[in-house]
């Protein structure tokens, strides 16, 4: 696996050189200094399909337009791609081989905030579909051939299921109870949003390193994990859009654990619904939610940093307390 070494240097994107902004600033030990972003599925692997797109694209747009946001907002942050263009992450033909090798390379570049973006589907088809629906009966034929025959009528239907939601790995937290932190059975997801199963393939769990991170995630990582996860949903909330929470999982998702620093997959939009499609692929709905998740890794990381910005002034104004 020689050529890791070199993918993982054209992957990594060192901020440019040049002036750097006054010390002090944003370089707390405890915020994020590295911070890896991984663009959904990719090359074989379309992910979701919506009428005119798919997840792959556009996860893999909008991670950029992040990465470029905050490379002009923490200069000192590093950012580090999963993958920057349509292929699947360390070129292997098995989307188990790439969930491993995000997780490997966010390991090895040290990352202290792992984000995975998404789009969803409500489990069918993109595209208007035939709704026939009973609105009566009438009687035809004559006679003993006189029977009742019921009338449809038909329309076209739209999928409407819409909104974001955010996801982190379930840690094993017998005591754990927030209101923010929904717990989503095993199945419910994975059957249709399209995400794959197969990362019970790419990770052995019950290896001593899986259960050592496992252990790791729940005393350090599960905390700030399910805060971004909220700043994220709150961010998307503020900007109007419906927000279905945060979620814990298990399944599918493990490539969250796998990481092991705090990680949140989020799930910004449904591809089957054909305005949210609209929106997704939009210059300006691309450009929003970046602008969503900007904002929320600023509250993140003056949270971590000791001076958290307060919601309501951040709502109204754009300068809070920095
Ligand atoms: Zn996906």
């Amino acid at each position: 696996m020689i050529f890791l070494g070199a993918l993982f240097c054209a992957l990594t994107s060192f901020h440019a050189g040049g002036p750097r902004p006054a010390a002090g600033k944003a370089t707390s030990r405890r915020g994020v200094r590295t911070i890896i972003i991984d663009p959904g599925h990719g090359g074989f692997d379309t992910g979701t399909k919506g009428l005119f797109s798919t997840e792959a694209n556009v996860a893999l747009s909008i991670s950029m337009k992040l990465g470029a946001l905050i490379a002009e907002t923490f200069p000192d942050m590093k950012i580090v791609y999963t993958r920057t263009t349509d292929v699947m992450p360390g070129g292997g033909n098995t989307i188990a081989s790439g969930l491993n090798y995000r997780a490997d390379l966010a390991n090895r570049s040290r990352g202290d905030l792992f984000i995975a973006l998404h789009c969803d589907n409500d489990g069918h088809p993109a595209g208007p579909f035939t709704v026939r629906r009973l609105i009566g009966h009438k009687y035809v034929g004559k006679g003993r051939h006189r029977h009742r025959v019921p009338i449809y009528e038909t329309y076209e239907g739209h999928h409407t299921r819409a909104g974001t939601e955010a996801f982190i790995w379930k840690a094993d937290r017998g005591g754990f109870k927030s209101q923010a932190i929904n717990d989503r059975g095993e199945g419910e997801l994975s059957d249709s949003s399209g995400e794959s199963n197969s990362d019970s393939a790419a990770f052995d769990m019950n290896s001593p390193e899986a259960i050592m991170r496992a252990q790791l995630y729940e005393q350090k990582y599960f905390a700030n994990s399910a805060l971004f996860a909220t700043l994220v949903e709150d961010e998307f909330t503020k900007a109007g859009r419906t927000s279905e929470g945060v979620f814990q999982r298990d399944e599918g998702i493990r490539v969250l654990q796998a990481t092991g620093m705090p990680s949140v997959l989020v799930e910004m939009g449904f591809l089957s619904n054909v305005e949210e499609e609209k929106y997704l692929n939009s210059e300006e709905g691309q450009n929003e939610i970046a602008h969503n998740l900007l904002e929320a890794l600023r509250r993140y990381q003056a949270t971590l940093e000791g001076h958290p910005i307060n919601t309501a002034d951040s709502t109204t104004s754009g300068t809070g307390n920095q």
